[in-house]
């Protein structure tokens, strides 16, 4: 496995390796990897003639006042875990090569990003679709994977794919858990004991609506004002958002037909951790 961080350096691995037939794979991540992340790996080694991983934490993805400075990172850990899954190329770019003096140029996507994490986080969706499609660019793989953990950045990059005619299939892969449900991500790692234990809370009260909806509740009302209250029933939660949503436009659904994408944002402590379930109707 080959660990670089120009973008010449990619290209010149990408010329070494693209001779023959075969398909490439990219994962993008922002390093501190967990089993989450390495699902994706694992889909695209076994998909793919080769992989590449990106890690980069991505400062036109945060607000000024997110965590980007906290942002856990272990750039040796993550080459190890890396290689063990069969990566052939890690790729953790410079902030001074992926946004040089002058950088003016983003990607803006509408109504998708206006709901969820679009309202409390307004720059974010356009930095991150910027350095995902900075990606496609300098790494050109055929497959992308991403997890339904972050289950509206997913439906925003398949779209971008779609509108921009970028030829990169995008791949969206199941949340992994920690035994107690809670959705495995690197902001795990800023919550106290007391709060990682409240914070199962979050995939218990979504398994409970759908516990509900298997009982006839339709409601995206009924549904997400039970969720908000379980979720509020734990002291240490401070619930950001609870919505019921088309699982591809990203806009509220007043009922439950088909399917829908029950999604919620809450903070513990320091930590602002997201969680979402599809829900169907029988
Ligand atoms: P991040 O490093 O948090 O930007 O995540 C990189 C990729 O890993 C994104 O496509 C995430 O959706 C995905 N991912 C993060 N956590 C999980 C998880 N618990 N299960 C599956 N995929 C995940």
């Amino acid at each position: 496995m080959q660990v670089v961080h120009s973008k010449a350096e990619v290209l010149a691995w990408l010329q070494s390796v693209r001779a023959g037939n075969g398909t490439l794979g990219l994962v993008p991540t922002m390093g501190a990897l967990h089993a989450g992340h390495m699902s994706l790996v694992a889909a695209s080694v076994a998909e793919n003639t080769h992989t590449v991983m990106s890690l980069f934490v991505n400062p036109a993805q945060f607000g000024p006042e997110e965590d980007l400075d906290n942002y856990p990172s272990d750039l040796e850990g993550d080459c190890r875990k890396a290689e063990a899954a069969g990566v052939d190329l890690v790729y953790a770019g410079t902030v001074d090569e992926l946004y040089p003096t002058g950088y003016a140029t983003y990607v803006i996507q509408e109504q998708l990003t206006d709901g969820l994490c679009g309202t409390d986080r307004p720059i974010h969706f356009r930095g991150m679709l910027t350095i995902v499609l900075k990606l496609f660019n300098i790494v050109r793989p055929d497959i992308a994977y991403f997890g339904q953990k972050d289950a509206q950045q997913a439906a925003v990059v398949t779209r971008m794919a779609r509108d921009l005619d970028i030829g990169v299939t995008i791949c969206v892969l199941p949340i992994v858990r920690e035994p107690d449900g809670l959705a495995m991500s690197s902001r795990n790692a800023y919550l106290s004991p007391a709060e990682r234990a409240a914070a199962a809370v979050l995939y218990q009260a979504l398994q409970e609506a759908e516990a509900a909806v298997a009982g006839g509740m339709r409601s995206a009302g009924e549904i997400t004002r039970r969720v908000r209250g379980r979720i509020e029933s734990e002291p240490l939660a401070e619930v950001d958002y609870v919505e019921l949503v088309d699982c591809d436009e990203i806009s509220p659904l007043a009922e439950l037909t088909g399917r829908g994408l029950l999604a919620v944002a809450a903070r513990f402590g320091k930590a602002r951790l997201i969680d979402n379930i599809v829900l169907r109707t029988p």
